[in-house]
């Protein structure tokens, strides 16, 4: 009998940085950023590409009897350096036997024509690429007040190029940024609905300890959505029920380690908020 191959992104840090960070858009980065939080155990900077995909391998080895991979470039802005340096970084990682592509994760204002050209070059070698688009919020007064150094502009212009290639991008949005209310996040559904957006991964905003917006979080509950486990399935259930059939949605829920999240504590795991918003989904 066939064995089926399953496919698992293996996230690796390429070590770049960031333009909202290392002062080129800004510095600082955005409020509610802390990269520490999201780098899984075998992920470490200081080695290689080839070294971190290995050791993805190996902590994956026996979740499936076949499987093949995929390099999740995830840590702070995977196609923010000249061509060049990210061609040999992109090939460090397809070099690593059954790597079949890439996952690039970026910022709207890093995805330009050279970069594109580049993914499209990859293509046509027979790998697969995907970008994860980190959009955040389509509201203007929200990415300037988490400092995020980009418009909705510049996200409908990265949306526009990458469509124009014909290459798969994953939008990321994040629920509960301050000052947007329930409608508001709600309302983000028909703006999506109106790009050329086919995947979306949806987060909680998440308050970590030590992220700038903890501060501001401190000093102005009432700017924020409370979410309980409840509220957030509620309120993630009604926008995924807002948006046109032919958007997948790969995600729901975040999760970051619990010792460094101030709030929401849903006390569950994110499997358990993820089953109940399926189920609320199942019920629309
Ligand atoms: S979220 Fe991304 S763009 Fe913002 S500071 Fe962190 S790495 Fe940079």
């Amino acid at each position: 009998m066939a064995v089926d191959v399953k496919l698992q992104k293996i996230m690796i840090d390429g070590g770049f940085t960031c333009p909202n960070r290392d002062g080129r858009v800004g510095r600082g980065g955005c409020s509610f950023c802390l990269c520490e939080s999201f780098n899984p155990q075998y992920c470490r900077r200081h080695s290689s590409i080839a070294e971190q995909i290995e050791a993805g391998k190996d902590f994956f080895r026996n979740k499936y009897p076949r499987m093949r991979y995929l390099a999740y470039f995830q840590a702070y802005t995977s196609t923010y350096a000249p061509v060049d340096v990210l061609r040999r970084r992109y090939d460090e990682a397809l070099a690593v036997e059954d790597v079949i592509g890439l996952v690039v994760a970026t910022r709207p204002d890093c995805v330009d024509d050279d970069v594109l050209s580049l993914l499209d070059s990859i293509r046509e070698r027979g790998y697969s690429v995907t970008v994860e688009l980190g959009c955040e919020s389509f509201y203007d007064r929200t990415l300037v007040r988490i400092n995020r150094g980009h418009s909705a502009a510049s996200s409908v212009e990265a949306l526009r190029l990458c469509h124009a290639r014909g290459i798969p991008v994953t939008v990321h949005l994040i629920l509960g940024l301050p000052g947007e209310s329930r409608d508001d996040i709600l309302a983000e559904a028909d703006m999506i609905n109106a790009l050329p957006v086919t995947s979306l991964k949806l987060h909680q905003l998440q308050i970590l300890r030590g992220a700038r917006i903890a501060e501001e979080w401190e000093h102005n509950k009432g700017d924020f959505l409370v979410f309980t486990m409840e509220s957030y399935a509620g309120l993630a259930a009604a926008f995924v029920r807002r948006l046109r059939d032919n958007i997948h949605v790969e995600r729901f829920v975040s999760s970051a380690p619990v010792d460094m999240l101030l709030a929401p504590r849903f006390g569950v795991r994110p499997a358990v908020v993820e089953a109940r918003i399926r189920e609320l989904l199942r019920r629309a």
